[in-house]
């Protein structure tokens, strides 16, 4: 970290380490101390489109990397895993401000997985043959899409990176990946793994940039085939557009979400509890899928509403690094002004401030664990995506009721019930127009199961086999035959 200070990072291109084009460098900042990390070079369209460059010439027709056996595009990818898992004491840290237990524990090991996921998928990942009528043979190849543009948020760095370059590289494609502004350092430090472990060149170029000026290159490249967005759905639309508006591109987005976590009056009340103040607190709230609106049931509503107060009133908020903290700060002095500029519209709007509410802490962006009660459903609070700990806790009375009032917004990425009735459960999860439904539970992933949004919370779906769609270009090849037999 001290020598970090002296240095500036680089843009990673071609296996390489360029200064941007414009000479451009940006402060990246410590979330829990406010203070500077380090200087990182700031790319821009210049350097997008030389690493659009590096990425095509990748990509040629007769590379090493066109011309690498699939077992060995799976082998890079368990190599890249296994990097990951020797360093991770290194990478479970800086500058996102999650906790370092959180971020060893949970971030990491996901990482590996997907990873290792993806590498048994390379060779894997077949084609068809068709029996078409006529004297023909027909089969399809699942061929790469191309360079792919790959834009990634600042709330899980490593993991957001690892769904995207798994099955971008499993496939066969070369990737330009622009990181978020607030967490270029993670992403660089496995730039410099993926050249170690034997990545040819060009295969991955990483570039930490501005969004409305080197992402918006990426968006609108003529030479881009796909890009792939995580993040929120107001730039969703903007990559859309752009895509529209030169080459349509292949276009994936998973964006965000207020989604509805349903609390029957037969759940399991500490389980209902715990699950439900982890759904919406987990990394700081800032997750696309965070259980934003929980729904109680009339009969069981106080109860839950002081159980789950007093819970966050026990959430350990504070230094990152001491391993009993459960909540560190915010990423960024934007994102704390506008969580808290969402807790005073909901003081004015009419919803019950229950705790929190303030600033935690006299320097780093932290924010109490706050809870909201008798939310409404057309208050602020309960429409917008907060992306912070803050809590929204609605009354509703019957199923049919909730089914309405959980469907009634423009997202749909995430959603859950509790309940001991199976019926009930099936019966309201079929109901939910949410990409996941989590029941009795919340936040499980797997790097086996998709992930993504309905409405306007995203389009495709990424992890699982399914996730290698969007990667993949379908091929189909017909070839005459003399006389064809069953
Ligand atoms: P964001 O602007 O959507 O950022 C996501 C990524 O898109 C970043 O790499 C960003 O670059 C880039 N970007 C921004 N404008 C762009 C443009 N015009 N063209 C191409 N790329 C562009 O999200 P944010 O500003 O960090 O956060 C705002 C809100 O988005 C949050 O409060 C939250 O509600 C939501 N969000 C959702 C997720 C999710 O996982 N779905 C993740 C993060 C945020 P910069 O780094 O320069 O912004
Ligand atoms: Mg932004």
């Amino acid at each position: 970290l001290a020598l970090a200070g002296l240095l500036t990072l680089l843009l990673f291109i071609n296996n390489q380490w360029h200064d941007a084009v414009s000479g451009k460098t940006f402060p990246t900042i410590n979330p829990a101390t406010g203070e500077v990390i380090c200087q990182v070079a700031e790319a821009d369209e210049a350097d997008v489109e030389k690493a659009v460059k590096a990425a095509r010439d990748a990509f040629r027709l007769g590379s090493p990397w066109r011309r690498m056996d699939a077992s060995h595009r799976g082998l890079l990818l368990n190599r890249l895993a296994n990097a990951i898992e020797r360093d991770a004491a290194y990478l479970a840290t800086l500058d996102n401000g999650k906790p370092y237990a959180v971020s060893y524990t949970v971030d990491i090991p996901n990482v590996v997985k997907c990873l290792r996921y993806y590498a048994g998928w390379a060779d894997k990942w077949e084609g068809k043959t068709i029996p078409i009528d006529g004297d023909y043979f027909c089969y399809t190849r699942h061929e790469p899409i191309g360079v792919c543009g790959q834009i990634i948020p600042w709330n899980f760095p490593l993991l957001m990176q690892a769904w995207k370059l798994g099955p971008a590289l499993a496939t066969g494609n070369t990737v330009v990946m622009k990181v978020a502004e607030q967490t270029p350092l993670t992403a660089l430090y496995v730039a410099s793994l993926i050249k170690e472990v034997g990545f040819p060149e060009g295969v991955v170029n990483i570039l930490p940039g501005m969004g409305p000026s080197a992402g918006a290159a990426i968006a609108r490249h003529m030479d881009v085939d796909k890009v792939a967005f995580t993040g929120s759905t107001e730039v969703g639309h903007l990559i859309q557009q752009a895509s529209g508006s030169s080459n349509l591109k292949k276009v994936t987005l998973e964006l965000g979400g207020k989604s509805p976590n349903i609390i029957l009056s037969d759940a399991n009340m500490e389980d209902a509890v715990e699950q439900s103040h982890f759904a919406l607190f987990f990394n700081q709230g800032q997750c696309c899928c965070a259980g934003s609106r929980t729904f109680v049931q009339a009969d069981i509503y106080d109860e839950f509403v002081e159980r789950s107060v007093e819970r966050a009133k026990r959430r350990v908020v504070g230094n990152p690094f001491d391993l009993k903290t459960e909540q560190g700060p915010q990423v960024d002095q934007e994102q704390f002004n506008k969580i808290l500029g969402y807790v005073s519209s909901g003081k004015r709007e009419g919803a019950k401030l229950m705790c929190g509410g303030g600033v935690a802490a006299d320097r780093g962006y932290f924010i109490q664990p706050t809870v909201f009660g008798d939310v409404q459903d057309n208050m602020t609070i309960a429409r917008e995506e907060i992306f912070g700990p803050v809590m929204q806790i609605f009354k509703f009375k019957t199923v049919e009721e909730v089914l309405t009032r959980a469907n009634d917004t423009k997202y749909g990425l995430a959603a859950a019930v509790f309940t001991k009735d199976i019926d009930k459960a099936n019966y309201v999860s079929s109901g939910l127009r949410a990409g996941t439904v989590w029941i009795n539970c919340y936040d499980v992933f797997g790097a086996q199961a998709p992930f993504g949004g309905y409405k306007a919370s995203g389009t495709g779906r990424e992890l699982g086999e399914y996730g290698l769609d969007n990667y993949t270009e379908v091929k189909t090849v017909t070839i005459k035959v003399p006389q064809k037999n069953s």
